[in-house]
């Protein structure tokens, strides 16, 4: 099975358009595909004719655990259940509330219209940091958008900033309550310890999470052994996917996912 269960669009972060990604995704015979735009639907609805390719409704949510970010995939949602509808107007408040104080602090630390400059690059209201951070750089105030998150937006950085987003236990009642199933986004890269990883893990599946990501883009293969003993000892399903967001990355290329370990239960396997 060719699959990719994590991936952006120009309605978050990503730099292709829902037509265009359905696009790319055909041309990489892909079979299954879900579009997980942070915070979002819109890319999903705009999609059209999906090329061939079986297309799940999906969707990053931000959260917060224990004060720090993370992030949840539904998969298999329904869209227009309540939940959703409940989730999605939470999200778009908490993402401009966040806007907005993140302009703040970068203002104080002298960056020019900071707002204004991210949402005109976001197109709209769906304003992330990787928008601030392009701002910062074409304005001149950064290097980089690499520089940008080290210095300013990055995880500890005056513009990570995480309040407005909902519990880890929200969002994932969100999701299940939306008909989907809950999906601990790249368990690998909240830099936790073995034991907290586990803490996350427990509060997830308390919360009714169902599954974890075994497999984000590239990753070193101890990793993926790591997370699939994590998901098999927890009794988790392993997702998979390549949290595509621009061409010219080869590490985080759409469909480029390395095959499940034998022992993971394919998230897809019940649809
Ligand atoms: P947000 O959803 O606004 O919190 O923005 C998070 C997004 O920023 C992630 O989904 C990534 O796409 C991007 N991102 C996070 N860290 C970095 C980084 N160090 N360099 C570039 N992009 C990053
Ligand atoms: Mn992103
Ligand atoms: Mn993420
Ligand atoms: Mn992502």
């Amino acid at each position: 099975m060719r699959f990719d269960l994590h991936c952006h669009s120009t309605a978050s972060d990503g730099a292709l358009s829902p037509g265009e990604l359905l696009q790319r995704a055909a041309d990489s015979d892909l079979e299954l595909l879900a579009i997980t735009d942070h915070d979002t639907l819109d890319g999903w609805r705009q999609v059209g004719d999906t090329r061939g390719v079986r297309l799940v409704p999906g969707i990053e949510l931000s959260s917060r655990w224990g004060g720090r970010g993370v992030h949840l995939v539904g998969l298999a949602i329904d869209p227009d259940s309540a939940a959703m509808a409940e989730a999605l107007r939470h999200q778009r408040r908490a993402r401009l509330e966040r806007a907005g104080r993140i302009a703040e602090k970068l203002e104080k630390l002298g960056a020019e219209n900071p707002l204004e400059g991210a949402r005109a690059i976001a197109g709209g209201d769906n304003i992330g940091r990787p928008h601030f951070a392009r701002h910062l750089v074409a304005s001149g105030f950064c290097d980089s958008v690499e520089d940008a998150f080290r210095r300013h937006l990055g995880d500890g950085r005056p513009g990570d900033v995480k309040e407005a987003w909902p519990t880890l236990e929200v969002a994932t009642r969100w999701i299940v309550d939306a008909g989907g199933i809950a999906v601990l986004a790249h368990p690998a890269r909240y830099k936790l310890t073995a034991t907290r990883l586990r803490a996350l893990v427990d509060d997830f599946v308390v919360a009714g999470g169902r599954a974890i990501e075994v497999i984000c883009g590239s990753q070193p293969p101890q990793w993926t052994r790591q997370l699939a003993a994590l998901a098999a000892e927890r009794g988790l399903l392993a997702s998979a996917g390549s949290d595509f967001h621009r061409p010219g990355r080869p590490w985080a290329e759409l469909g480029r996912v390395a095959p499940l370990p034998d022992d993971c239960e394919p998230v897809w396997r019940h649809w």
